[in-house]
């Protein structure tokens, strides 16, 4: 481990984390329609997860005011190129904090403040996934999240 205190738990320059992302885009050959660009944009502002209906309401902040279904297709969209991560136990989005490199991700997710850091699996976590596989279980899903309490957060509690 290089950097044991994942990128969004720390003072960063999150400049980079979006141009990272953009260029991850351009770079697949993504088409970013306008709802998937602002949707992208919103989630892009911070390593905090939304969930769908605080993604309606900034949009509408910001005013436009898509459909539902459009702004749940855009997400789709975003999620399916790995852009952006679904993080289910606090059933929300999270932008894709390293899109470079977005292999096995796992993240550590705080309840209070609802960032959400994304961290390479550990091995361990392969394994786990391997013997499943190997014991003929069916994985319904194998996303890694570890939820609690943020360092900052239990600063300010
Ligand atoms: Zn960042
Ligand atoms: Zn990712
Ligand atoms: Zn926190």
């Amino acid at each position: 481990m290089k950097n044991t205190v994942p990128l969004a738990f720390s003072d960063h320059n999150h400049e980079k984390c979006r141009a990272a992302s953009i260029n991850a885009a351009y770079r697949q050959g993504l088409r970013l329609t306008k709802w998937r660009q602002l949707v992208l944009d919103l989630l892009l502002e911070d390593h905090r997860s939304m969930g769908a209906y605080e993604i309606l309401e900034k949009l509408e902040c910001h005013g436009v005011k898509p459909q539902p279904p459009t702004a749940y297709r855009a997400l789709e969209y975003l999620v399916e190129h790995g852009l952006v991560h679904r993080i289910e136990k606090q059933n929300a989005y999270v932008a894709c904090a390293r899109p470079d490199m977005c292999r096995n991700a796992g993240f550590i997710v705080c309840k209070t403040c609802r960032k959400v850091a994304e961290i390479e699996y550990a091995s361990s976590e392969a394994d786990l996934l391997h013997i499943a596989a190997e014991s003929g279980f069916e994985t319904k899903s194998a996303i890694m999240e570890v939820e609690g309490v943020c360092a900052d957060c239990q600063k300010s509690a």
